[in-house]
């Protein structure tokens, strides 16, 4: 057994979406409710920030330290656990410094995150030199990857899939936003762990296809050796979508757009502007153009990430929209 605090609330549920199925003349269709899994408004790093604590706690860590976008969720979570169990927590952010304190990073600043602000280009080096700062001010810092995606993120999400499997659960597809690589590395190896025999196609977020199915082997890879079990994961065996993403990360376009009042008018259900909203329009898309077949079942894999929806520049956007309600 991999040690683990407990901490979200599991096992999530998984739903039918019948609405949104007859609108779209589709398969049928399911939802994996990880957008429930607690820890401040939950999504997929619960999970694994359940791993990386323990390994921290391990390690006698005062301080989380961590890396995110302006509106990374992973922070926000990590800020909120921090909170919860009584550790410092520091974010490095990167991108443009905001105006006003909205959505998730409202949420950072009322978990008492510190927050340094950094580019892209310079986000690493800029963690390099915050964490080792912390570390001659002896807070004891431990560092989490971008996304939590490690080793242990991996393990969180193998342990995910094997939950579903237990809840009898049985998909001809999952289909769901991939970034960083952990969740669907975790997904793989518990494909592979349960012997699954339906396909796992991960929707880029911002990498192309080629880069991000080689982040996920090599983490799947890892994330098996910490159960000492010896798979290997070829790039080619990983199913990714890089078509879906528009004008880059985190720019709400059409699609996204779509997705989230789909979703909404449906189904009741929220998907945010910068992951769900994004392979969910993926999955509508795929669905329209006919990719599945119709007595297939296809499984969304909500990651959550609904704080994102009152970011700032996100509610302008949908202002135009909601406008004739008023
Ligand atoms: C981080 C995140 C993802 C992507 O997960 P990775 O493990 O980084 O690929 C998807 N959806 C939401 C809402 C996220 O916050």
């Amino acid at each position: 057994m991999i040690p683990k605090q407990m901490i979200a609330h599991l096992p999530t549920p998984v739903e039918w979406m019948p609405r949104l199925s007859a609108a779209l003349g589709g398969p049928k269709l399911l939802v994996k409710r990880d957008d429930q899994t607690g820890l401040a408004m939950g999504g997929n790093k619960t999970r694994k920030l359940e791993y990386i604590l323990a390994d921290a706690q391990a390690q006698g860590a005062k301080t989380l330290v961590t890396i995110g976008a302006v509106q990374s969720n992973h922070c926000r979570q990590t800020a909120a656990l921090a909170a919860r169990f009584g550790l410092d927590c520091i974010l490095i952010l990167y991108g443009d410094k905001p105006e006003t304190m909205t959505g998730n990073l409202l949420l950072d600043a009322l978990f008492g995150a510190e927050i340094h602000w950094t580019t892209r280009e310079q986000r690493d080096e800029t963690f390099n030199r915050v964490f080792n700062h912390a570390w001659q001010e002896g807070r004891r810092p431990y560092a989490i990857p971008l996304g939590a995606s490690n080793a242990l993120g991996a393990v969180a999400y193998a342990e995910a899939f094997s939950e579903m499997i237990n809840q009898g659960v049985n998909p001809d597809w999952i289909i769901f936003a991939s970034s960083s690589a952990g969740t669907q590395a975790g997904m793989v190896l518990g494909a592979r762990r349960t012997n699954f025999r339906g396909k796992i196609l991960g929707i880029s977020v911002d990498l192309p296809r080629d880069e991000l199915a080689m982040k996920v082997a090599d983490l799947a890879t890892a994330g098996a050796e910490r159960y000492g079990e010896k798979y290997v994961f070829n790039p080619q065996d990983i199913l990714v979508n890089d078509h879906y993403i528009g004008a880059g990360y985190a720019v709400l376009g059409e699609n996204e757009t779509r997705a989230i009042q789909f979703f909404a008018k449906y189904e009741g259900l929220l998907v945010d502007p910068v992951y769900t909203g994004r392979a969910a329009g993926a999955m509508i898309d795929l669905i329209e153009k006919q990719f599945f077949k119709p007595d297939e079942t296809v499984l969304f894999w909500h990651t959550g990430g609904t704080p994102a929806l009152f970011a700032q520049k996100y509610m302008d956007s949908f202002q135009e929209i909601v406008k004739p309600k008023l």
